[in-house]
């Protein structure tokens, strides 16, 4: 297996000298040689392996494992692949091992990681902006019925992820999505995951910029490089020229946020390092002013400022948010600009906060004068024969175009005002609403304890039993309250961004026994509430409590609100 690590743009001689602040460390004995670890900087010259994941990408750019994959584990089926492909370099591509069925949230920490895997895998196929032809909605679909026994969620990044694929089908899968110009590369692993783009790009009458040709630049130009494939752990892009900043910004790696420069025009506002998990930052504004054409070449220097100064000897420190928490946002600007650019950026306006959410559902004008539908499922639980049918609904309505969204969301564009109705009416029987209640449409979950090998607890179905819990006691309500599920600690449905923020985790039961509940935080939001929610010490309810939990709290919240008061302020 070949070596494989990315040029640095200047040899580590020139670069400065010390980029991380001291770290309190206990006295050292008098005489002794100072051992110092560094923080797996390259840049500094800490290129040694560090950690497991480090090692894997340093024997083989996880990239190769494309062609193991076609010409052996295929043929050779699940028994034949190397641990080190199975647990680290498949992700690449898209490819996670699921959860064995049956193992209870108890066990997930106990047990050896091959303990866990099932020999089926969760694919995750990329969808750069959410940007779909009805042709390839129909492609996705019948991979789902054909090799997936018919799964598919619509995630929280835009992406499609089905479950129950066996190795041996994975290349006739990527034949088929290939063929209409979808992929899985990188759609995991530590690299550019998916670029998130407003859903309602080049549609909306008030859009400031359209991001489209900027997240074709990077796509094409970027993903699947190996220059940009072994970065430090997951690099998270979002791009918006809306005014809602509809891709959650604020939670990214890396942002373009569309904002009016007095001099220049429509451009993006720079965003870097935030990111939720353990240690949740909010992305911080680096003070420049991009314009589109120059998107793509930005986005590359930061990029590779992180893949260059990232931290890597610690999983736990590897995101861009705490190198750019430990240098700040004008060193972060200077390195970008000094050694990546070489140019200065142009200084810019902040854009304005946006003040209502911009999940699009429901029924909009666009520029043109057709509209778009907004479609709520709960928790972006689908199937392939939903997406089939969807696929055909949308044509039979005069339309070609559809849209995912970071809410778990679809949107169908295009639609002719006398076709909305009748489509409205056509996709309710999919499972894809257009008119949601504030439930149905407020719930998100993650993958949970049904495939995921990290998963505490059940969410995906909890969800929908408690939307229609919540929907039976408390019928509409006027003010959206929003509800988020996470199956462990991991923030992958962004609880600390939500009204009602759901963190699984085993919580004493009824007799003291260990049962499936929740941690809750409260009062979380992004946009004009920006701002993680509150943990609540000693705040945990039984999975079975739940209903009750959140009924209590939307009550408490609509009987003492002010006039106009939304859940986070
Ligand atoms: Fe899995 Fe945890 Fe992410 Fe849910 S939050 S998908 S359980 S890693």
């Amino acid at each position: 297996m070949s070596t494989e690590t990315p040029a640095s743009p200047r040899p580590a001689a020139d670069r400065p000298a010390a980029a991380t602040p001291a770290r309190t460390t206990a006295a050292r004995p008098a005489g002794k040689p100072r051992r110092t670890k560094g923080e797996g900087q390259w840049a500094l010259g800490y290129r040694e392996p560090l950690n497991a994941n480090e090692q894997s990408k340093k024997d083989d750019n996880p990239l190769n494992v494309r062609a193991r994959i076609e010409n052996i584990y295929a043929h050779g089926g699940f028994a034949s692949i190397d641990p080190g492909d199975l647990r680290g370099r498949f992700r690449w591509f898209g490819l996670y091992t699921q959860r064995k069925p049956g193992i209870d949230g108890g066990k997930t920490a106990t047990l050896d990681p091959s303990e866990l895997d099932d020999e089926f895998f969760m694919l995750r196929i990329r969808i750069d902006g959410g940007a779909l032809t009805t042709d390839q909605l129909r492609v996705i679909g019948q991979i789902s019925v054909d090799f997936a026994r018919g799964t598919a969620d619509v995630t929280d990044r835009q992406n499609v992820q089905l479950h129950w694929i066996r190795v041996e089908d994975v290349p006739e899968i990527w034949r088929r999505l290939e063929a209409v110009g979808l992929s899985t590369t990188e759609a995991c692993g530590d690299c550019p995951r998916v670029i998130l783009g407003s859903p309602v790009a080049g549609i909306a009458a008030d859009e400031i910029i359209d991001p489209t040709p900027a997240i074709a630049d990077i796509v094409e130009r970027y993903i699947g490089d190996p220059q940009y494939s072994n970065l430090p752990r997951k690099f998270k892009t979002a791009i918006t020229g809306h005014p809602l900043q509809d891709v959650v910004p604020e939670i990214n790696d890396i942002a373009f946020v569309g904002v009016v420069h007095p001099e220049h025009g429509p451009g993006y506002d720079l965003w870097v390092g935030g990111g939720l998990s353990t240690n949740p930052m909010l992305a911080q504004r680096v003070g420049a002013w991009v314009p589109g054409e120059e998107v793509a070449e930005v986005w590359a220097a930061v990029c590779a400022v992180f893949r260059d100064y990232g931290y890597r000897r610690l999983r736990t420190r590897a995101r861009i948010k705490f190198l750019v928490a430990d240098w700040g946002v004008e060193k972060f600007r200077q390195v970008m600009e000094d050694e990546y650019l070489h140019r200065r950026l142009v200084d810019g306006p902040a854009p304005a906060v946006p003040t209502r959410s911009g999940d699009h559902v429901g029924v909009n004008e666009q520029k043109d004068g057709k509209f778009f539908v907004g479609l709520s499922a709960v928790a972006g639980r689908t199937s392939g024969s939903a997406l089939l049918g969807l696929a055909d609904v949308v044509e039979a309505h005069g339309s070609t175009r559809v849209r995912t969204t970071p809410m778990q969301k679809l949107l169908v564009l295009d639609v002719e005002a006398d076709q909305v109705e009748s489509l409205s009416q056509a996709t309710e029987a999919l499972g894809w609403s257009a008119r949601p209640d504030a439930w149905r449409r407020s719930v998100m979950a993650c993958t949970g304890i049904e495939f995921c090998k990290l998963a505490i607890v059940e969410t995906k179905a909890r969800a929908a039993t408690v939307v229609d819990q919540l929907e039976a006691r408390l019928g509409a309500l006027d003010s959206p309250i929003t509800v988020h599920l996470n199956g462990c600690p991991n923030s992958c449905a962004r609880i600390q961004t939500a009204d009602i923020g759901l963190k699984g985790q085993l919580v004493p039961g009824p007799g003291g026994e260990q049962v499936e509940g929740f941690q809750v935080h409260l009062g979380g939001g992004l946009g004009l509430d920006a701002g993680f929610g509150r943990k609540l010490r000693g705040h945990k309810v039984t999975a079975d409590e739940l209903p009750d939990y959140v009924e209590r709290v939307a009550r408490a919240f609509v009987a003492d609100r002010a006039d106009g008061e939304r859940f986070a302020q």
